[in-house]
């Protein structure tokens, strides 16, 4: 249906505006929308109070007056809440025939128009879906053009993900300014792009630049001190105006200004069209904060345009409002053959030559690191929850109290997407209120992981909640359980660390086994130990262990088990003045798979040698500082966004400690950065984990490093520095949004070099040259760079202040006081090695086994369980494969479209029914193909099978990203390009209904049906 209508209307289209001739006046697609930040100064709720509410309310209003008038809506966030808590019935009733008759259009559809540089693909696709699932549940619609005006840069993985949502077109705005002038001048801002090397043609999609002029109407008028055709004015904070008289509102259009507009509007088009080779225009008419006094905006907008349309052959110009579609319709049927693009991305992003858009990259780290816990705490939820709901439909934890947690959180989740969020572009009170909404939700859900996972299936939930669950706190019985839950669908063996506060333990499995751990003093505090314990898990298996403090010292391994006490020896403290002889002492740490060499002379990392190949590379590890201009007369600055620096990086420490742990489940390199000679305190710190291995040969592979800053100096951004052998000539690889490895070659500019060449690092950024490859993988988003051969920096904390007057004002200098301590796993390795691994790796590290340490126990162990109760089945799938996504997203319309709107239109009460037994599932091929050998291949996987261990599947069918699209019936528009190959389109199930092939780099998304139990 949705497609026959999008059908008709092209057809319509085509009689009207069909491809104009070189003397045709140029047609104007007039498109008002509002940029609404989901963030940065002001907070949600203030934005909603001073002017969002506003927009919904007054557009609503006044497009309800006038047939030709037209609003793009984007950021569901905003929407979703003025429709919930603001709007009128009748609001309601205009909005449903408003969106029907496509004057109202819903563009992007997710929750908030979120960042491409430092996004990880799960959660884009999060927000995405959270936003497109309300829509379609609310009206029946999908969103199918994209609308990123504002995001610093733009990635290649964006189109890939639209592509897959089912969009048509995509567009975006923050490019390069001297690429975008190129491609101005050369009429290229329009092209097909193939995001993936690997789907190539199956998921391109036509994408749009925005001109120079980018998503704001032109900021100058000419006859009138006033900016821009912005009649509204600006928006006031905190309250809006009682007489709604706004600051700095336009001239109003009369007699006496409507030549002047229309002249100054008229040239603008004209200018533009020069850009485009179709003679249509896109005429973006808004700008941040807009349209909360529509009115005035409308009544002056309408005869504006009557009067140019009216004189249309004097101006060569007819305007007309429009939604995006309309414009990408009259695009479409142009039906030009279009430039394709290959999967270069847009990143990094400069306005100018010393406003490279690089710091970002690496602002605020603390909020960066809770947005991804925070995600990766929502998927073991999203996971346990499906699999408890399959498994007990009428188990104690009621599934509309688990529902209510899980929405919370993927709220709060999505809504830190938005490009200034995750970014660490917003003001404090922003950033403190990502922060409360992410951990209040994630409390809840750790509620709802331990009620899934503690509560007897027959028990009165509230009695048990209340009596056995205790978060980790600071009392510690002499006995406490610790239950491990493995989120992946993968077998895993790996190693946890709970924090304990007693030197003595022994651990136990569920059939009262002793398993290996290790225990010793904590390098974080004087007064807990680390507690290492080895966990065997099968995918998506928890298990439960018991720790046992003997009140007595280990004497014997009956008391403590397989528990091995490990104690440091600390070395001299050795000052970076008297390093004039180094490499004469070095000390091996081994493992299965390395042997490093600690150096002595300055007690830093000296070598590695990985055994597999017994080849050796040297490699330093330390700190680096660039100090920051905050002088704005003094030269250039730094701030949230941006990244310069007059230099390159000074050595930020003059004395290095360290401290080695051997053990014989880890042993811990502890290294301590002094800032001057005979400080106490260190700055600066690198714990290196060095694991042994326990039969799988794949865990010692990572050197897990975390690190300690902060707070730092002001003025400081701070650096990792991993100094190598290998010959890269500065090229460096690092991911667009953990999906796919982009070639970073160095690149000299006149200017800001050093910023220039900084780029975004999701989960993954490496150095190889022939022989050997360095990667490290991540659990936030950082900036990388390779300024030297064989050099691989992260940029990990950043410390600002500036005093340009627009910083200050809006708070954006980042004087970021926090202390922080992100986790980065280290692999070196041959190429090939190394490919087979760092995908898998950086999933592991994003998505570790959840923790939960049970404290007081109120029954013996014995009483809780019966002995010997086998633990779940595990789901495992084939180790390229990526279990993206299982959840009971509980939207409540039909799979069928046609049944849908039919209700829909029906007027039915949709938010009374979550549909509760309605499962999606996404799983995405981690290797790009030829990648490697054997991991690269296709797979084919039977669902029925690999899903035995949550239930039997009974239906399966596939959908779009979203999951708003049955993909049987999705059918984007195709656009002509110079490659004659044929798309085939996606692979589709096998022979059998439950076999399904994934080719490398897709993602396959399903709506899982599994047959009821009754217990
Ligand atoms: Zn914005």
């Amino acid at each position: 249906m949705g497609f026959l209508a999008v059908c008709v209307f092209a057809v319509c289209c085509s009689c009207s505006c069909g491809l104009s001739g070189e003397n045709e006046p140029v047609q104007t697609f007039v498109i008002p929308h509002s940029h609404m930040d989901v963030g940065w100064v002001y907070t949600v709720q203030e934005s909603l109070h001073a002017y969002a509410a506003n927009v919904y309310s007054s557009v609503t209003e006044e497009l309800s007056k006038a047939k030709d008038r037209r609003f793009i809506a984007v950021e569901q966030e905003f929407f979703r809440l003025w429709w919930d808590t603001v709007s009128t019935d009748s609001h309601k009733r205009q909005v449903r025939e408003l969106v029907k008759e496509g004057r109202l259009e819903f563009i992007l559809g997710g929750q908030v128009m979120h960042d491409e540089a430092v996004t990880d693909l799960e959660d884009e696709i999060l927000q995405m879906t959270e936003g497109h699932g309300f829509l379609y549940e609310t009206f029946g619609v999908r969103p199918q053009f994209s609308w990123h005006v504002d995001p610093f840069g733009a990635s290649a993985t964006t189109p890939v993900l639209f592509a897959l949502a089912g969009f048509n077109a995509h567009l975006v705005s923050r490019v390069d300014y001297d690429l975008k002038d190129t491609m101005q001048k050369k009429k290229k801002l329009q092209f097909v792009w193939r995001g993936s090397p690997s789907l190539k043609g199956k998921q391109e999609i036509f994408t749009h630049i925005m001109d120079q002029f980018s998503y704001c109407t032109p900021a100058h008028l000419p006859f009138s001190n006033s900016s821009g055709f912005y009649w509204n004015g600006v928006a006031l904070f905190p309250d809006p105006p009682k007489d709604g008289v706004y600051p700095n509102m336009s001239l109003p259009v009369t007699k006496k200004t409507l030549r002047a507009y229309a002249q100054t509007m008229v040239d603008n088009i004209k200018q533009r069209a020069a850009w485009f080779r179709t003679n249509h225009v896109l005429w973006p008419w808004g700008c941040d904060k807009q349209f909360y006094n529509s009115s005035v905006q409308f009544s002056n907008m309408d005869p504006l345009m009557k009067y140019i349309n009216q004189n249309s052959k004097e101006f060569g110009v007819t305007v007309q409002y429009a939604s995006l579609s309309e414009y990408f319709q009259a695009i479409h049927h142009s039906n030009l053959v279009w430039e394709l693009r290959g999967s270069e991305d847009f990143l990094p992003y400069s306005t100018e030559p010393y406003q490279a858009w690089t710091g970002f990259y690496a602002s605020r780290n603390v909020l960066k690191g809770v947005a991804r816990q925070a995600s990766s705490q929502l998927h073991a939820a999203e996971t346990l929850f499906t699999r408890y709901r399959i498994s007990f439909p009428d188990g104690p934890v009621a599934k509309d109290w688990a529902l209510d947690k899980l929405r919370a959180l993927r709220w709060a989740v999505s809504e830190v997407q938005h490009h200034d969020g995750i970014t660490g572009t917003e003001s404090p009170k922003v950033a403190d209120m990502y922060l409360r909404h992410l951990t209040q939700a994630t409390m809840k859900v750790e509620e709802l992981l331990a009620a899934l996972i503690l509560l007897p299936h027959n028990l009165d939930i509230t009695s048990v909640l209340n009596n056995r669950y205790h978060r980790r706190g600071v009392h510690q019985t002499l006995e406490q359980h610790v239950i491990v839950y493995n989120p992946l669908a993968w077998n895993v063996t790996t190693v946890i660390n709970v924090t304990v506060s007693f030197l003595n333990a022994a651990v136990f499995d569920e059939d009262g086994q002793t398993v290996p751990a290790q225990i010793q003093r904590s390098a974080q505090s004087n007064v807990t130990y680390d507690l290492f314990v080895v966990v065997e898990l099968g995918g998506l298996q928890h298990r439960k262990y018991l720790i046992k403090f003997p009140d007595k010292p280990c004497t014997g391994r009956s008391k403590c088990g397989r528990t091995y006490g490990a104690e440091g020896v600390s070395f001299e403290r050795r000052r970076v003045r008297d390093w004039t002889r180094t490499g004469r002492r070095l000390l091996p740490v081994l493992s299965e798979c390395y042997k490093l060499m600690f150096d002595q002379d300055t007690n830093l990392l000296h070598s590695i040698t990985y055994l597999e190949e017994k080849s050796r590379v040297r490699v330093t590890q330390d700190f680096w500082e660039y100090h920051a201009n905050g002088d704005v007369k003094a030269g250039p600055i730094s701030d949230n966004y941006m990244f310069s620096t007059n230099g390159s990086a000074a050595r930020a420490y003059q004395a290095v400690e360290m401290e080695i742990v051997p053990g014989k489940i880890v042993s811990e390199v502890r290294q301590y950065f002094f800032r001057d000679e005979s400080d106490k305190d260190y700055a600066y710190s690198i714990t290196t984990r060095v694991p042994e291995c326990f039969g799988t040969g794949a865990r010692c592979r990572r050197l897990e490093q975390t690190y300690s800053l902060g707070p730092l100096h002001l003025n400081t951004e701070v650096v990792l520095r991993t100094a190598t052998a290998l010959k890269n000539n500065r090229t460096l690889y690092t991911d667009d949004n953990g999906y796919q490895m982009m070639k970073r070659p160095y690149r000299k500019f006149t200017n800001n070099t050093v910023a220039r060449n900084y780029f975004p690092m999701v989960r993954t950024a490496y150095i190889e040259d022939e022989h050997s490859r360095l990667a490290l993988v991540s659990d936030r988003a950082h900036g990388a760079s390779s300024q030297a051969s064989g050099q691989l920096e992260v940029m990990l904390h950043r410390r600002l202040w500036n005093n340009l007057p627009w910083n200050r004002g809006y708070n954006l200098t980042l004087n970021d006081t926090s202390v922080v301590r992100p986790t980065l796993w280290m692999m070196l390795g041959s190429v090939s090695g190394t490919s087979a691994h760092y995908q898998r790796e950086a999933v592991e590290l994003q998505h570790r086994p959840v923790i939960m340490p049970i404290d007081q126990p109120q029954r013996p162990w014995q009483e809780k369980e019966p002995r010997g109760s086998s633990p779940v089945r595990p789901v495992v799938l084939p180790p390229n494969l990526h279990l993206l996504s299982l959840s009971i997203p509980g939207w409540n319309y039909s799979s069928d479209h046609d049944v849908h709107l039919a209700h829909v239109h029906a007027g039915k009460d949709l938010h009374s029914e979550p549909d509760y037994d309605r499962v999606l599932l996404r799983i995405m091929h981690l290797f790009e193909e030829g990648e490697d050998p054997e991991l690269s291949k296709p797979v084919t996987i039977n669902l029925k099978e690999v899903l035995r261990g949550i239930g039997e599947v009974k239906v399966l069918q596939e959908r779009s990203l979203t999951g708003t699209w049955d993909v049987a019936s999705l059918q984007r528009w195709k656009w002509k390009t110079a490659d004659k190959t044929e798309n085939k389109g996606r692979g589709r199930c096998g022979d059998e209904a439950f076999t399904v092939t994934i080719s490398p780099k897709e993602i396959r998304t399903f709506f899982v049906h599994f047959a009821s139990k009754d217990f």
